[in-house]
């Protein structure tokens, strides 16, 4: 049984497998928004937005 998330941005269902971690990160197949899985409780996951690192391949 997979659980269902609501994207905040275009409000899309995200499907969230069952083995999810904490941690996790998540993309929106509809907008592209990446999520972090912050709790995962029996009625369903807590996500956030995740932060976007910028990645600094400089060296
Ligand atoms: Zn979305």
């Amino acid at each position: 049984m997979s659980k269902l998330v609501k994207c905040e941005l275009c409000d899309a269902d995200i499907e969230i497998q069952d083995d999810v971690v904490v941690g996790e990160l998540i993309t929106c197949p509809e907008c592209g928004s990446e999520y972090e899985v912050v709790k995962v409780t029996e009625k369903g996951v807590i996500i956030k937005e995740a932060e976007k690192i910028e990645e600094d391949w400089g060296e």
